[in-house]
């Protein structure tokens, strides 16, 4: 046999352990694991040189075509995800009309017109008509994961159309009868955080710092205790996202013992930033905010404990912060280029992370939580060859050139991505993408 692409010599890193030797693949997978000298000849080789080998990073949370237009973010936003070693990103995407029917027919092809990766999507629900079209959205798109947003007022900049606990409990409720299928909610009590920001803004305060505390940690607290009241209810299986609170993965292993389908998703900027970071200002807003190192450290736990269950960026390209209110300043911030980097520098360096769990995190999870099991998340035959070689030891500045807000600008980060392989493709090496790739990319919802 020969095969399109072999890389050896590498520490391959999975969810479940580690081997010395590399892999080989042939049209897009995987086709042979194992020692080096088990291989065949590929009609590329690389030599890993020894270095780590892992699933490619599936990033479930992203938000493109927001501000800029839906194309253009395809290029450029996979690009620096591949870049980082996000081999398949996940779309958090809303549609205000009644349907998402023609929605996804028209995304999917602009994403796989110029996306470099694979990706997926996530459907916001925007409005009654959305839950009552949920079956038919699964049975004719493949998409089975929908989000509720709490945490925004109704006129927010961005747009977004908060839920009410009767569109979560409906929409839970059908989901419960649907394999597979799952809720992500963003939780943060809204009313009270109105309140308090009301109060809050009246004192003058511009720092970070009041924005956090315009929306304390025991909003997020009291919604995801709500949510997971309602998901033990209907039966529906939750995913809480971008978890900002140390109570997060703890309320989630309570009510796991206790039978209740739910996972965490933290994000790489709630492990490594505060709100009271002296270098940050409202640059650094985002929804739900950065908090303590109180908050931060119990998200660890989580992260080092299996309570965290799955990583995600949260990446949103938005034009420049204006930096001259605030309360009026659009939230979010980017982090695709250097999410691996940040978790190797701060988890596996600094706490000891092992590095399968990292695999965990970042492939194995995701790839389970969202139906992409047993095609995307591993090392192994029959997967499609998405992967990541990564540099352990190189050590690197931040320097962010494309769209949108970067809060690590000057960070010296160890661990870094040299090598990104989507579907047997090499479309990242030598911090170069391989711009004749885009368009290759192709969306992972199917009609079942
Ligand atoms: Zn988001």
């Amino acid at each position: 046999m020969s095969a399109d692409l072999v890389i050896r010599n590498a520490r391959v890193v999975r969810h479940d352990g580690e081997f010395h030797g590399g892999v080989a693949v042939k049209d897009g997978k995987i086709v042979l694991t194992g020692a080096d000298s088990a291989l065949p000849k590929g009609h590329r080789e690389i030599d890993a040189g020894g270095r780590v080998l892992m699933p490619g990073v599936i990033d479930p949370h992203c938000h493109l075509g927001v501000k800029y237009p839906y194309a253009e973010d395809m290029r450029t936003e996979t690009a620096a995800a591949a870049s980082g070693g996000v081999t398949t990103a996940l779309l958090y995407i809303r549609n205000l009309k009644p349907s998402y029917l023609p929605f996804y027919e028209e995304r999917k092809a602009l994403g796989e017109e110029n996306s470099i990766i694979d990706f997926g999507f996530h459907f916001g629900i925007q409005r009654e008509e959305h839950i009552a079209e949920i079956p038919e959205i699964a049975a004719k798109t493949g998409v089975r994961s929908f989000k509720c947003y709490f945490g925004y007022e109704p006129d927010n900049p961005i747009g977004i159309v908060p839920a009410t606990d009767g569109w979560v409990y409906a929409a839970m409720r059908i989901l419960s009868k649907i394999p597979g299928a799952l809720i992500n909610v963003h939780c943060e009590n809204t009313q009270i955080a109105s309140w308090m920001k009301n109060e809050i803004k009246a004192t003058g305060r511009q720092d970070l710092g009041a924005y956090t505390e315009s929306r304390p940690a025991f909003c997020e607290v009291e919604t995801i205790r709500r949510m997971i009241f309602l998901a033990e209810r209907t039966g529906c299986s939750l995913h809480l996202v971008h978890t900002s609170v140390g109570m997060g993965p703890v309320l989630a292993a309570e009510a796991q013992a206790r039978g209740v389908h739910v996972t965490v998703e933290t994000c790489q900027h709630y492990l490594t930033r505060t709100a009271y970071d002296s270098d940050l200002d409202m640059r650094a807003k985002i929804s739900p905010p950065l908090r303590d190192k109180e908050e931060q450290e119990g998200l660890w736990r989580g992260v080092m404990n299996g309570s965290v269950y799955s990583l995600g960026t949260d990446h949103v390209p938005f034009f420049p912060k204006k930096l001259e209110d605030l309360w009026s300043e659009l939230p979010g911030v980017v982090s695709f280029p250097w999410e691996l980097s940040l978790m190797l520098h701060f988890g596996v360096h600094q706490r000891g992370l092992p590095l399968s769990r990292l695999v965990q995190l970042n492939s194995a999870n995701p790839a389970r939580r969202f139906g992409l099991w047993p095609r995307k998340g591993n090392i192994e035959v029959g997967f499609d060859a998405d992967l990541v070689l990564v540099d352990l030891d190189e050590e690197r500045t931040v320097h962010h050139t494309g769209k949108g807000t970067c809060i690590y600008e000057g960070w010296k980060l160890k661990g870094w991505p040299v090598l990104t392989v989507s579907r047997g493709a090499v479309v990242y090496e030598n911090g170069e993408i391989d711009e004749s790739l885009f368009g290759r990319g192709r969306c992972l919802s199917r009609p079942s």
